[in-house]
């Protein structure tokens, strides 16, 4: 049984793909102002510095930086000295642009670093993310954005006081097969959109922080079921209009101690459509199934780094070859930053995202339909 396990580190595939159509909010946060913006022009690359070099910083983040065309892995944050030969050697990185949670401040004066991307656990997004814009860089911060949306509102003020660019680390916008699949729904290529089906899925270890909701905010729905019910919005360009959501008694006391284990929620989306999502910690699936009035199509895996899959009613066929997901996503966040241009996936997304997971909980505890406050 143990080996049909999905855990987070197992989920981390390698390869991946290019930019979701998700129609961007009306307030953007602004980007780096002119003249910042053309001391940066004249960088061949930009420089970023991961903080946090865990599972996904250091694993996938890192590595993808050298893949990219815009931007490289100019620096490191880490509370681990024991990390730092590795970094520093594959990357290259000097000494002085290596830092620790106490020296992190100073980074401020490292004209190497423009972009600093914050792959922390949940609860330390916002301390980390108001600290690199006091510092005066542009900042990418990985989902869920926050563990609360007054969290999340004040990493977006410290945004628009630094005139820095925010964005948020939805990696699937720039993925080619969820991408394909907004086009589908958008040309009405199968016709009018009847209902979305989708799940994702995994199965964490006793002791990660991922089951402790002091630092992730909340169970499954926070880290994985927020792919679910992006999907859901960016399929149908829209947001929904309020939730339900179902929970269920835990298999095991001392895993789920405060978190649920299973999350079902509907997502009602302007039109009738209903966003049919589901997310488990003891569950290892994932897909998207998109039902229209002429057929269906699906994707499946549809959230993994890779290999994820497409088939339909028709049999119509859709495959790219691999790439990374990761790359695609800071070169298009550090073209933003070129261009002064709002990122694809900006702050907004991801308030935006946390006063629905706020709602989705509220419909989960309360089992009331949770009308969706604007
Ligand atoms: P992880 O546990 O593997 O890594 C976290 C890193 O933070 C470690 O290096 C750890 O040493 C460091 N850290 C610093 N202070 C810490 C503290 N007080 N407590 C715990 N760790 C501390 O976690 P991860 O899987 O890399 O997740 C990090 C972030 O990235 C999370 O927000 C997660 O949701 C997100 N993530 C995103 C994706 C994606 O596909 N976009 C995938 C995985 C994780």
């Amino acid at each position: 049984m143990r080996s049909k396990k999905i855990s987070r580190r197992k989920f981390v595939y390698t390869s991946g793909i290019t930019a979701v159509g998700i129609p961007l909010l009306s307030t953007l946060t602004s980007c780096a102002s002119s003249k910042e913006n053309g001391k940066t022009m004249n960088k061949e690359k930009l420089g970023i510095a991961i903080v946090g070099l865990g599972g996904y910083g250091g694993g996938q983040l890192a590595p993808a930086l050298l893949k990219t065309d815009h931007c490289y892995l100019a620096g490191i944050v880490t509370g681990t000295p024991s990390k730092i030969p590795t970094f520093k050697e594959k990357y290259n990185i000097p000494d002085s642009n290596i830092y620790n949670y106490q020296n992190f401040s100073s980074i401020k004066d490292n004209p190497d670093i423009d972009i600093i991307y914050i792959a922390l656990p949940n609860h330390l997004h916002k301390e980390y993310t108001i600290k690199a814009f006091e510092a005066n860089k542009h900042v990418i911060c990985e989902k869920p954005m926050a563990i609360t949306v007054e969290d999340s509102k004040a990493m977006m003020a410290a945004a628009k006081k630094a005139k820095k660019l925010f964005s948020i680390g939805y990696r699937l916008h720039y993925d080619a097969y969820n991408l394909e699949a907004v086009r589908l729904v958008k040309e009405k290529v199968y016709g009018e959109v009847k209902s979305i089906e989708t799940f994702f899925s995994i199965m964490p270890n006793k002791g990660e922080w991922r089951l402790n909701k002091k630092i992730a905010g909340g169970g499954p729905l926070m880290d994985v079921g927020i792919y679910c019910m992006q999907a859901v919005c960016y399929l149908l360009g829209t947001e929904p209009v309020a939730v339900t959501a179902q929970t269920y008694p835990v298999t095991d006391k001392e895993k789920f101690l405060d978190i649920e284990e299973t999350i079902d929620f509907q997502m009602e989306m302007p039109g009738g459509i209903v966003g049919k999502c589901r997310s488990s910690y003891s569950e290892a699936v994932s897909f998207l199934q998109v039902n229209c009035e002429k057929g269906w199509f699906r994707l499946e895996p549809a959230y993994y780094y890779g290999g994820i899959k497409f088939s339909s009613s028709d049999g119509r066929k859709f495959e790219t070859p691999p790439f990374s997901q990761q790359a695609r996503q800071m070169d298009a966040m550090t073209l933003a930053i070129r261009k002064n241009q709002a990122s694809k996936t900006p702050g907004e997304m991801g308030l935006r995202d946390m006063k629905i997971i706020q709602a989705i909980y509220e419909a989960m505890y309360t089992g009331k339909r949770v009308v969706i406050k604007k």
